[in-house]
């Protein structure tokens, strides 16, 4: 009895919030959507899908061939300028919405789920952000994509294993060259004896250039795991 009130009285208010925050794809704007997600069935069916993560020595790959070694690489989606992805990524980052990072990481845990290029997997690491952002922000957007991640892939753990160094103010005014040499030293470890001997997979939101990513490599290879893949919500093109 107490249970049926229960669920009558949510079942109101959750009415009630929809009357004031309006729960609309992001896409097409229809109310008919699930609970847990920011796009409806048929807009999520349409996005950009990419197949990297089946492709050996594909173009996310090969941005890493002779800087870095990769078991594999993928994206869950293909980045372009004013399309649904960007605006995946902008709710994300900029809007506290973690509705739509849990779907960016389902989407690559559902693209990563049966292949052999990507079942050894022990630990998720998600690239860090800076503590400052993550205070802006109220979270890191790499951690709430692991969670999709492990939506669909329970067993998998997660570590934050890397963290990023204070910027100096020497960095802060350096041009964008010599400030992309200097990436190297942005990262650090912790816990690293939790990364020896693991496979590990990096987690990124989007691949522009790589050089985070390589850099989060270089950093993470130090504590010597026996492979690192990486695999990010979007790769632009
Ligand atoms: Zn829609």
């Amino acid at each position: 009895m107490f249970l049926y009130f229960y669920n009558k009285a949510k079942d109101y208010f959750l009415a009630f919030l929809h009357l004031f925050y309006p729960h609309l794809c992001l896409e097409c704007g229809t109310d008919l959507l699930p609970s847990d997600s920011v796009l409806c069935i048929s807009c999520e069916k349409k996005l950009p899908y990419t197949d990297l993560f089946s492709i050996e020595n594909n173009i996310i790959e090969k941005i890493f061939w002779g800087r870095n070694v990769i078991l594999a690489a993928g994206a869950g989606l293909f980045f372009t300028k004013d399309s649904i992805v960007q605006i995946l990524i902008f709710e994300l980052k900029y809007k506290q919405n973690k509705k739509a990072g849990w779907l960016l990481g389902r989407i690559i845990g559902a693209a990563m789920q049966h292949l052999n290029r990507f079942n050894k997997i022990d630990l998720l690491i998600p690239i860090p952000i800076s503590l400052k952002k993550e205070r802006q922000r109220g979270f890191n957007q790499s951690i709430v994509i692991c969670e999709g991640i492990q939506q669909i892939l329970p067993t998998l753990k997660m570590a934050s294993s890397l963290k990023k160094k204070k910027a100096t103010s020497s960095q802060t005014n350096k041009g964008r060259l010599q400030r992309s040499e200097h990436l190297d030293q942005v990262f650090e470890l912790q816990e690293a004896h939790v990364l020896k001997g693991a496979n590990l997979l990096i987690i990124d939101d989007v691949i522009t250039t790589g050089a985070t990513l390589e850099a989060a490599h270089k950093c993470l290879w130090q504590a010597r795991p026996n492979s690192i893949s990486i695999a990010a919500a979007a790769y632009t093109l």
